[in-house]
């Protein structure tokens, strides 16, 4: 069973999305099990100080190194490999997410204030990983992100296998626009080849349509798309 493990200051906030439709579904079917850790629990002092101000001066606070190492060591063992959510991390795509669909346990840890003691990162083998050029307040709603895009990939979750398959980023291209009922909709229709029955047709169809969106919308994509 794949095990989530999170480490926050909010833990209400967990399993929030995630035990909603399929992905509460495979919870209870212990398709996935999540642990929420709150790395206030790890506090020391009577106040449960977690954070403090940083050496050199500027602004905010940072998650103290001791109390979240403290935190870390009581929940993960040794091998196990834990991320640190984090906008100087290396970029999460959905090959990280393949990548990680297939470990045993994956540990988050959501950052707030200013981030965390640098040396936490270093001493507990710590890799950080960000979900884009962007600032969050915190790490929680990048950890859901993270968590949403591997649950997908768990065998069993999503009922139907190849649903993940022909996805957007799973061949390197944009998905292909998709229709449903009513076929005429403000007098548009679907596009006719979806109607032919021709299997062959539709998946040239759809390859061409990928291809054309993934070279106008997504020249890096595309690039690397030719190239391989
Ligand atoms: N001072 C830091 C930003 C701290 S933001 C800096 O300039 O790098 C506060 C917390 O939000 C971080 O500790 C991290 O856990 C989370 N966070 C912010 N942006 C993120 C992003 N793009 N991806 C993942 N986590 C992010």
């Amino acid at each position: 069973m794949f095990q989530a493990k999170v480490f926050t200051l909010y833990p209400e906030v967990f399993p929030g999305p995630l035990s909603k439709g399929l992905y509460g579904k495979a919870l209870s079917n212990k398709l996935w099990e999540l642990k929420i850790i709150n790395i206030r629990d790890a506090a020391t002092d009577k106040h449960k100080t977690v954070d403090d101000s940083p050496y050199g001066g500027g602004t905010g606070m940072l998650l103290k190194a001791d109390i979240l190492a403290n935190s870390i060591d009581q929940n993960i063992k040794n091998g196990e490999r834990i991320f640190y959510l984090s906008p100087k991390g290396k970029k999460f795509d959905q090959k990280l997410a393949q990548e990680l669909s297939r470990e045993k346990s994956v540990s988050l840890i959501c950052g707030h204030f200013e981030g965390v003691d640098e040396r936490v990162l270093t001493t507990r083998n710590i890799e950080e990983i960000s979900i884009g050029d962007y600032v969050l307040s915190g790490g929680e709603t990048a950890a859901l992100v993270v968590l949403d895009s591997i649950l997908r990939l768990l065998p069993g979750v999503l009922g139907n296998e190849k649903s993940s398959m022909d996805e957007t980023f799973e061949n390197g291209l944009l998905e292909y626009p998709q229709y449903t009922k009513p076929q005429i909709w403000e007098e548009k229709s679907v596009p006719g080849v979806l109607l032919s029955g021709d299997h062959g047709k539709i998946k040239d169809w759809r390859l061409s349509q990928s291809e054309a969106i993934t070279r106008v919308r997504r020249p890096d994509l595309w690039q690397k798309y030719k190239k391989d």
